[in-house]
């Protein structure tokens, strides 16, 4: 980290009164990939608590990475380092720089370099400021992006067990939700996630990155006959059992790519085609396994994450879908710009995990399931940032 990027980060204002239950605010940085992300979130009541986002503002990298057609680590660090004090200062400016009570910093999972730029920013910026910092998981947040509007807030009592399908760039998990951070990771991917599919396929096809939006723009185009013009795998779909599997989708496509003629590669009419039928074969894969999960855990809900339930179809096609069995279940998807990285959903993680930690609920957190210990590191303030660490 150079002086340069030390002396940009400023101080916040800083609620002069204790932390409240009922009136917080909480800044969050997110930089756990290709995204600069901070947001700040206020939050009114407890039992019930209604959160208003005062800014969300996300600095994409995608132009840098496109060439490479993916991320590039060291390059996605050198832009955070770069973005983040910028960031930042949008942020509060769009927020009406309010008093800061707490900061909030995804700590894993992630790209290794990416994530200590946004804990060291974030240290230096609570020192600074003689603030706190929570730790956030980043496929928590995915979750939990799906509570950032309050009108969700159903009871426990309606909503879980939930099953929930986080569906990345870098992930791809099925994971039981018996209550508010009470985790447990029931199957994910064995190899390729599925938004990495999608950018891979993309790539192969020539539509650049990110792959997700790209092949979906394409598969819309794509006339009804057409799609059946080409046939891809669904892999894994009927094993019982929670895992995925995306490598071989993306080699079939690249094998079915490679044996036309250059006049059909190039060929709108194929393309699209492809696509449509890719993007088939991801969802109807997804679909399949989290409503297996969902009957076999008797779920009252399903709840999806990540940047791949942006797909307009899989968010169509579950409902479809859901209207279809023979027992009523909530849905719950978050608005498209929660849905891929953003710090709003850090924000509101630390929000929960602050309340629980202050109120000591959810109760046996640490003896049941999962989190990975985010509050032991935040109760000892030693804050890092660790690659590895996940839900398990
Ligand atoms: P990360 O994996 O770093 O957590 P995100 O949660 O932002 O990142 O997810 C990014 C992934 O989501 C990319 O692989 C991208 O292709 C995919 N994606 C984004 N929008 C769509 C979409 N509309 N359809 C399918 N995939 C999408
Ligand atoms: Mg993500």
């Amino acid at each position: 980290m150079g002086p340069n990027y030390i002396s940009l980060s400023q101080k916040l204002k800083k609620s002069k009164k204790k932390v409240k239950i009922n009136y917080m605010i909480i800044l969050a940085i997110e930089t756990s990939c290709d995204d600069t992300c901070i947001a700040i979130l206020e939050s009114k009541g407890h039992k019930k608590p209604c959160f208003s986002i005062l800014s969300n503002i996300v600095s994409s990298q995608v132009k840098i990475h496109q060439k490479w057609g993916g991320v590039y680590p060291t390059l996605a660090k050198r832009e955070h380092q770069k973005n983040l004090p910028l960031v930042l200062k949008r942020a509060l400016n769009k927020a009406k720089n309010p008093k800061v009570d707490l900061v909030a910093v995804t700590v894993g999972p992630g790209l290794d370099p990416c994530l200590w730029t946004g804990v060291n920013f974030a240290k230096d910026l609570a020192k600074k400021s003689d603030l706190s910092i929570i730790p956030v998981n980043h496929i928590e947040a995915h979750i939990l992006a799906n509570f950032i509007n309050e009108q969700r807030a159903r009871s426990k009592e309606q909503l879980f067990p939930a099953i929930c399908l986080v569906v990345s760039g870098g992930h791809t998990q099925l994971i039981l939700m018996r209550g508010y951070g009470k985790y447990k990771i029931l199957g994910e991917t064995r190899d390729d996630a599925a938004g990495e599919c999608f950018d891979k396929i993309a790539r192969i096809l020539g539509l650049g990155y990110p792959g997700g939006p790209a092949i979906a723009t394409e598969a819309a185009k794509s006339a009804y006959r057409e799609r059946f013009s080409v046939s891809l795998p669904r892999p894994m779909i009927y094993q019982r059992n929670y895992d995925f599997s995306f490598s071989g989708l993306k080699t079939a496509v690249l094998y079915n790519f490679k044996s036309q003629s250059e006049k059909i590669r190039k060929s709108k009419k194929y393309i699209q085609a492809i696509s449509a039928e890719a993007q088939q074969a991801i969802i109807d894969v997804l679909i399949k396994k989290t409503i297996r999960a969902a009957k076999d855990y008797k779920a009252k809900t399903i709840i999806l994450g990540g940047g791949v339930s942006a797909n307009n179809e899989l968010r169509k096609q579950f409902n479809h879908k859901l209207k279809t069995i023979n027992y009523k279940l909530i849905f719950l998807v978050p608005s498209k710009k929660f849905c891929t990285d953003n710090a709003a959903m850090v924000a509101v993680t630390a929000y929960f995990h602050w309340f629980w930690g202050k109120e000591k609920k959810p109760k046996g957190v640490k003896e049941n399931f999962v989190l990975f210990d985010a509050f032991a590191s935040y109760e000892s303030s030693v804050i890092e940032a660790n690659a590895n660490l996940r839900l398990e």
